[in-house]
Parts: structure tokens; sequence; C-alpha cells
């Protein structure tokens, strides 16, 4: 069977929504193919922050001395300067309006009094959606996508992109999970927005033979990198990816991200077997999950104490995944510090030294062994709070490579016509490794440039 739209974007996630949304709005008629059952990809089981320099949060809080071409510094330097200049500029400078817009126009609703400072960010700058998930995210992007009657085909997996005598991109073959074979065709132009690879073990290795089956993986079971072969297939240019990354704190028994673990970003502190710190907790990813697996049986433990706990309230807010954790017996509650040592087996006598060199480097501002960037907090008083975490797959930085426009590039430095794409199915922000917050002001800005476009093409 055969379907036409003038804009046909492939994959569910925070990209794909944006990129609708905003071509139904430039007044295409847009269908958007998802092959799981579900919307939301990564989006949807991400922690959902945004950063967005020189936000009203920031502004509320008396946070001062934040630029776009400060975020722009650390985008750049976080991935070793290998993300493009010009592209990781375009982020900069609207990542503020990408905010902006999922706030007034699709009335998301972001934490008013709280933000987030990820490894790698010389500012606190994210912006926390509440629930603090990217379920607010998708769940606001999917009622809009609604209310404009978008089409949007689940459990319909896109497989082969139609180019005509040009090599113009006019459409793409899907297949439903009934097996239904349908050929959409596209007037004006198709999206990419499959996401990443996280998922896809002999991609993985493919591409980087350390990210092998040693890893479990975060991400959800479509990032299978669809996009980026579909692309391969037109001539599409790929670029970083052999550049995969691993989020340093997740679940040792399924390898899902801890949230819980969020705490870290309000001072918990990380210590391994031995009762030591081993790593600045606000390191980047690359080099904290590097340090975690350099450590005895390549685990963490992560502690930190009621008092942490009552700013972020990653108890409380990512309750399920508390309860299951202390199920599984990877989290515990411990009244003491020798309590805590005790449940996990670490040396009682260094587990307290390192305690008290943290409580007075707390109180002088001066962590002398680690120079944590935030400043440490005192872990005087407890009850605390310890859990045993992995480093897990977690996003491919690698991918297609777009222009300004979001349309993509040949192996030969031409543009494909017809063809767009956002989000992590691309290559060309995140260099060597992406920072904490700066996924999601990635997708949506890009989304919706995207987007725009594809519709403004006749
Ligand atoms: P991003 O963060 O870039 O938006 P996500 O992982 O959130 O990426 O979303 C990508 C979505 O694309 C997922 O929901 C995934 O299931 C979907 N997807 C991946 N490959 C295909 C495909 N071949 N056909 C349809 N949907 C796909």
């Amino acid at each position: 069977a055969d379907q036409t739209y003038d804009v046909v974007v492939i994959g569910a996630g925070g990209a794909g929504f944006s990129a609708a949304i905003e071509a139904k709005k430039a007044g295409a008629s847009v269908v958007i193919l998802e092959k799981m059952p579900t919307v939301g990809g990564n989006t949807l089981i991400s922690g959902g922050e945004m950063n967005a320099p020189n936000n009203w949060v920031q502004r509320a809080l008396g946070i001062t001395g934040d630029s776009a071409d400060l975020f722009y510094e650390d985008t750049m330097k976080g991935g070793d300067n290998l993300g493009t200049p010009k592209m990781v500029r375009i982020l900069a400078d609207n990542a503020l309006a990408s905010a902006e817009w999922l706030r007034d126009d699709i009335k998301v609703q972001f934490l008013p009094d709280h933000l987030f400072q990820f490894g790698g960010h010389s500012k606190q700058r994210a912006l926390i959606p509440v629930g603090q998930t990217g379920a607010e995210m998708i769940t606001k992007l999917k009622a809009k996508a609604d209310t404009d009657k978008i089409v949007i085909k689940t459990n319909m997996k896109a497989e082969t992109l139609l180019t005509n005598d040009q090599g113009k991109v006019t459409g793409v073959t899907a297949t439903s999970s009934t097996g239904d074979k349908i050929t959409f065709h596209a007037n004006k132009g198709v999206v990419l927005a499959t996401g990443g690879f996280g998922s896809n073990i002999e991609m993985r290795k493919k591409y980087n033979p350390e990210m092998d089956e040693k890893y479990m993986s975060t991400d959800s079971p479509g990032s299978t990198g669809d996009g980026i072969v579909m692309a391969e297939a037109v001539g599409a240019e790929l670029t970083n990816m052999k550049y995969i990354q691993t989020y340093p704190v997740c679940n040792p028994v399924t390898g899902v991200i801890s949230l819980v673990a969020d705490s870290r970003f309000d001072g918990a502190i990380l210590i391994n077997q031995k009762g030591k710190r081993f790593v600045e907790e606000l390191e980047r990813r690359d080099v904290i999950s590097k340090a975690i697996l350099a450590q005895p049986g390549g685990y963490t433990y992560q502690l930190w104490n009621q008092k942490i706990a009552d700013i972020g309230k990653t108890n409380e807010v990512h309750k399920d995944e508390y309860d299951q954790m202390i199920k599984q017996g990877v989290l515990y509650k411990a009244k003491t510090i020798e309590d805590a040592a005790k449940f996990f087996k670490i040396d009682v006598k260094t587990l307290k030294a390192t305690i008290q060199k943290v409580n007075k480097y707390a109180k002088t501002g001066k962590d002398l062994d680690f120079h944590h960037r935030a400043g440490l907090k005192s872990l005087e008083k407890g009850p605390y709070y310890i859990q045993k975490a992995v480093p897990s797959v977690h996003h491919t930085m690698g991918g297609l490579v777009i222009d300004e426009k979001a349309r993509v590039i040949n192996e030969k430095g031409e543009i494909i016509s017809g063809l767009y794409a956002a989000g992590e199915v691309t290559g060309v922000i995140h260099g060597t490794n992406r920072l904490g917050g700066n996924a999601i002001a990635d997708i949506i800005t890009f989304g919706r440039i995207a987007g725009q476009n594809v519709a403004a093409k006749n």
C-alpha cells in the first residue's frame, strides 16, 4: 500500500516530535513512523534535563555570568573539540529559545527553583522537567502532536529510503509489526530522527571494538542505528562513529541508568571497594567511567546522606527505582557509616577516614584530593545511602553529518536533497563525549530546525 504526506518523520523521540510539530506549523501534512509499540525512545527514559544558558531559573536563583559563549566553550571542550564549531554554535545560540519553546508552546513544566550542573559545565544551567525524567516532555510533545493532528504510526519500522533519478529522497518503505508493507511518499522530504545505536552490540563493535558485550546499555531497545544504516545506503557521510559514551552510574544488575544517583549532582561521593574516593564526582562521564572500570571489580559505590538527599529528593522522585534497588540489594539505607561499610563489606576504617576528609574539605571549601568543582558537602550526619553502580553504554556521539539547516550531507560534501536529520542519529555536535543535559538541548534545537526547513522546501 502507498501513502503520501508532505513530510515523513522517522522516529518518535524528542527530535522526531519537534521536527513534526514545526513542519506541521509551517503548513505541511506530517506522519511520524515509530517502530516500537509506544512513542518516546531514549528521550522518554532519560532524566530529561536540558541545558540552556541564561535561563529563567538561573535568574530566579541569582546565578550570574552564564552565556551562550560559555556554553559553547564547555560543549566544544567537553567533546575534545571534535564537534563541528558552526553546529555547536547553533546549539549554544538556540538552546534557550528551544527551552522557552518547550515551556511556552509545548507546555512542558520545569522545576522553578532547581538546576543541575552536569559534569563539564562551568555553570548550573540544566533545567529539570517535573518528575525529573523525559516523560514530561514526551507526554506534552505527544499531546501537542495529537492536537495538531499529526499522524503517528507506531509499530511501523522504516526500512529503506527511496530516491528518484536525481538522487533526491522521496520517501521510505516500512513494515508494520503485523507484516504489512507500506510505502510512505514524501512530497517535501524525510526527517531521520531514529536516535543512536547503543542497543546494537554488533554495530557498537563495528565502530569501537572496546564497546562489546561486557557493557550493558541504558538505551531503549529501539536504539539500533537504523537511520544511520538507511542514510549510508543513499551515500550519507558518517562522522565520530567510534565515540560511544558510557554513563558512569547504572544499575549493576540491569544496566539501566540510575536517576536516584542524580544525588551525585547535589554532593554524593564515589568510593571504591576499599572505601576510597578515586575521581572527581563531577568529572566528564568518560573520565568517571574509565576510573570506575579501573577500580577493583570494575564498579563503584555512590554514597550520600539525608541532607544531600533532601536537596534533589531523588529517592522520592524516583521511588520505583529506589524500591527496586533496595530489593536487588544494590542500594542500602544505613544509620551509620559503619553500617554502610558492613553492608557492602568495605573496610570500615578506610571508609571512615575518607568521610572525615570529605567533611574537612567541605568546611574549608577545598577538596585537596580531587578538586570537586562544586565543593564537597559535609557527610557528618546520617542516615546514609550507599549504592553499587557500574558504567553502561548510554549515548553514541557519532552519526550523520548535517548542515545548519539539518540537511544530510553525503560523502562528497554535497546536500542529499530531500533528506534531513536531527538528534542522536547525527554526529556533529558532541565530539568525543556528550555532556550531561546536552542531548535534550540538541534534539529539540535541531529537531525544530529540521522541521522548519523540510516544510519550507518546495
Ligand atoms: P532522539 O533523542 O534523537 O530524539 P530517541 O531515542 O529519543 O532519539 O528516539 C528515536 C526513536 O526512533 C525511538 O523511539 C526509536 O524506537 C525510533 N526508531 C528507530 N529506528 C526506527 C525505524 N527504523 N523506524 C521507525 N522508528 C525507529
